[in-house]
């Protein structure tokens, strides 16, 4: 796909979600409506002091209204100056980016694996694949957060209509327990034809895949590593491949089948 760098994309609206987390909903950008669960879109963050840009997985999109929402987490210099945006700010960014999920057969029970910040694409993914007619009952969204703070917007995950399975891990909320564990006794107790998704920190990831492994579930991830280009040149982002060599995140992921990069 064309690559599209918008120079004047707009601040439509800011949310303040839970604890640290920030919501930006970015208008004046033409092809949201391409934008695909899996896939982000590179923020140039305003001011002089922060050089590269920054990756952001899509949490959702309004075609009519040329727009994209992101979710994130205040964590640093870069996430800091994002969240002192204004409505009518103007912003830089460029996508769509990146390889999204492949959609499951209609068949399969979809087993969907949120940690922390992860959320995003995962939520985006859910809401796809409710708008291509899957059916809601068989869509699981597993929900893990450390405590009910980092847990945000289930009332729009409630919405879908599908199963939410909120987990902390202090108990603050829902299951007590890692998002994993959870994911782990229901498989315990369930049958079917399942595929897993999953997006969070890399000890999750690497849960998951071995809870994929003993249930010979087939299932992909989204991963992050820290992107300077965005576009396959600087290879900042490069993360070893299981099977030898090395993969470019920003231009063959962030969504890598199970098993395929070194966790
Ligand atoms: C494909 C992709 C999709 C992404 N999607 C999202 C998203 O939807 N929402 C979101 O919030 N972020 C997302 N990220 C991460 C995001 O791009 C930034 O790297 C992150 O928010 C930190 O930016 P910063 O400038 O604030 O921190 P920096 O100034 O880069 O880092 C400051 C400090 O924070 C630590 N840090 C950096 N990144 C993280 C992190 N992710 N978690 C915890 N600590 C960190 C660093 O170790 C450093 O000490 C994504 C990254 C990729 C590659």
């Amino acid at each position: 796909m064309k690559k599209v760098v918008i120079e004047n994309a707009v601040v439509i609206k800011r949310d303040r979600l839970n604890g640290d987390c920030r919501s930006l909903t970015i208008g004046n950008f033409p092809k949201s409506r391409l934008l695909k669960p899996g896939q982000f879109v590179h923020i140039r963050i305003p001011g002089p002091d922060v050089y590269f840009r920054r990756a952001f997985s899509v949490y959702d999109i309004n075609p009519r209204a040329k727009s994209l929402q992101v979710i994130f987490k205040i964590v640093g210099r870069g996430t800091a100056l994002l969240a002192e945006l204004r409505k009518g700010d103007r912003l830089n960014v460029m996508g769509p980016l990146g390889k999204g999920f492949d959609f499951p057969f209609l068949r399969d029970k979809v087993i969907l694996i949120a940690g922390g910040i992860g959320m995003p694409p995962i939520y985006f993914l859910a809401k796809k694949l409710i708008e291509s007619k899957y059916d809601r009952r068989k869509i699981l969204f597993f929900y893990g957060g450390k405590t009910k703070k980092e847990l945000v917007n289930m009332a729009h995950i409630r919405k879908l209509g599908i199963k939410l399975y909120p987990t902390t891990d202090n108990g603050s909320y829902g299951f007590r327990g890692f998002v994993t564990k959870a994911v782990r006794e229901f498989l315990n107790t369930e049958t079917g034809q399942f595929r897993i998704y999953a997006c969070g920190p890399q000890a999750m990831l690497r849960a998951v895949e071995e809870i994929a492994r003993k249930y010979s579930i087939p299932g992909q991830i989204s991963v992050e590593a820290p992107m300077p280009c965005g576009m396959g040149i600087c290879q900042g982002c490069v993360l070893p491949l299981v099977s030898g060599g090395y993969t470019r995140v920003c231009r063959d992921g962030p969504v890598y089948q199970f098993g395929e990069v070194l966790l």
